[in-house]
């Protein structure tokens, strides 16, 4: 349970009633609450106790910590989720997906599995969307092997990392091998914590501690706080899915309802070693999307196998409350001129990509101009008073789209006819003309239209 402004400003000077804004708050009750909602940091309060403040930031910490696997672009962010379903608000950091490579993997494999996670990168509204990490495994019992394999993925590629060995050895020298990639090192566990907390304190990488039941997992990940190694992930060890799914909800359950802080980090599951088969494999990495680990590992992948689990992810942690949107501007569909045909949309990025489609589909080289509208498509737009005539007019005017076409004639989508009056009005020098109501007409409309204008 957050920690309340209420119970914070008991806890500031003079029990809350000092009152000397000097943290830029009117009084202590105003930065209490700020703090309360994250809109504030402890040390603008100059008189809190390094006691009190650690207090508090340990009770304001997020129920789920967060933690970071790699390093720049491909940094991948697991954690800081506040609901146990997505309905009650939404998922925050979408799971890492990775794939999985032994080093008893013949080299021509590793090639092929380093060569599919290149490729298969799909466009999706606007995203590029893909797998996230390589999970190098120590097989062989070759430790030159293994190291071979990690110097090979972090000479050739720029994914984040997971590094899997019971040899702490093997984990530690393929960490040095990695560099500062911030790999994760998997399995930390209760026989070889010591040796891994005290090859990695003096430079902490996240770890990902694996125990055979929920309740085991808790000692380790207090020993690791203790470290002060914060970056942690979970495995319960579930050995099927129905114990996976148990697990899991008991870890986000403790961790958000309980406030349980030992098992308030993301976790970690592996459909690679638990399924039967690779259809097993694909049902349990898509049910692990919904419940609830931040990282989940395949054996292999494929485009039919992995498209379907990439859009089922961006479906479950595309944030609800706001719809995906393109930026308003005027965008260019092939190479329009002078001449090219000019049309207007929304911005909800399925009506952007629909239309632009189509556009493209009908070869004729054109100038779309996307309204800003909250996200909405055309008719919502315009029932929402986000799409009129009054609003679009001041947009073809800024949008410098008059400087590049010699004609003036725009094409407004045919279920918002009725803005036509509007915009005639607005632009008094433009011919407003209804177009398709379907963007699946356009491919027929648009050749025809250029072809009338020809003649
Ligand atoms: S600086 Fe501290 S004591 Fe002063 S008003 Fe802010 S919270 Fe209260």
């Amino acid at each position: 349970m957050a920690l309340k402004g209420t119970d914070i400003v008991k806890r500031l000077p003079d029990a809350g009633k000092k009152n000397c804004r000097e943290c830029g708050f009117p009084t202590c009750f105003a930065f209490a609450m700020k703090l309360a909602g994250g809109g504030a940091t402890t040390d603008k309060c100059p008189y809190l106790s390094a006691e009190v403040q650690a207090e508090l930031e340990d009770a304001l910490a997020p129920p789920i910590k967060l933690a970071t696997i790699g390093t720049g672009e491909n940094a991948l962010r697991i954690g800081n989720e506040e609901v146990v379903y997505r309905h009650e608000k939404t998922f925050v950091h979408q799971p890492g997906i990775a794939l999985l490579i032994s080093d008893k993997e013949a080299e021509a494999k590793v090639d092929e599995k380093i060569k599919k996670m290149k490729e298969l990168q799909f466009p999706w509204v606007g995203l590029t969307l893909k797998a996230d990490l390589l999970a190098l495994q120590f097989e062989s019992g070759d430790k030159a092997k293994f190291e071979a394999l990690v110097k090979k993925v972090c000479d050739n590629t720029d994914f984040g990392i997971v590094l899997i060995s019971e040899d702490v050895d093997a984990l530690l020298s393929a960490r040095s091998i990695c560099g500062d990639r911030k790999p994760l090192l998997y399995p930390v566990t209760k026989d070889n914590i010591d040796k891994v907390i005290s090859g990695i304190k003096d430079s902490p990488t996240p770890v990902a501690v694996k125990a055979s039941g929920v309740e085991d997992l808790v000692p380790l990940t207090v020993k690791l706080k203790d470290a002060g190694i914060e970056e942690v992930v979970l495995d319960p060890g579930s050995k099927n899915m129905q114990e996976a799914i148990r697990d899991q909800t008991l870890i986000r359950r403790a961790a958000l309802k309980q406030n349980f802080r030992p098992l308030g980090y993301p976790t970690i599951g592996f459909p690679c070693f638990t399924a039967k088969d690779e259809i097993r494999e694909i049902l349990f990495a898509a049910m692990f999307v919904i419940k609830y680990p931040g990282i989940i590992v395949l054996s292999d992948m494929d485009e039919s196998s992995l498209l379907p689990l990439l859009v089922h992810r961006l479906n479950i942690y595309t944030d609800p409350r706001i719809p995906m949107s393109v930026e308003e501007k005027l965008y260019e569909v092939l190479e329009p001129n002078e001449e090219s045909p000019v049309l207007v949309t929304s911005n909800w990025a399925l009506t952007y990509f629909i239309v632009s489609g189509e556009v493209e589909g009908s070869k004729v080289p054109s100038w779309l101009l996307v309204k800003e509208a909250e996200g909405l498509g055309v008719l919502t737009a315009w029932a929402a008073g986000k799409f009129s005539g009054d609003s679009i007019g001041p947009l073809v005017k800024k949008s410098g789209i008059e400087n590049k076409v010699k004609h003036r004639r725009l094409i407004i989508p045919g279920k918002v006819a009725r803005i036509r009056g509007e915009l005639e009005e607005a632009l008094p020098d433009w011919e407003i003309i209804v177009g398709p109501r379907e963007a699946g007409e356009i491919p027929a409309y648009l050749p025809a239209l250029v072809q009338k204008w020809k003649n």
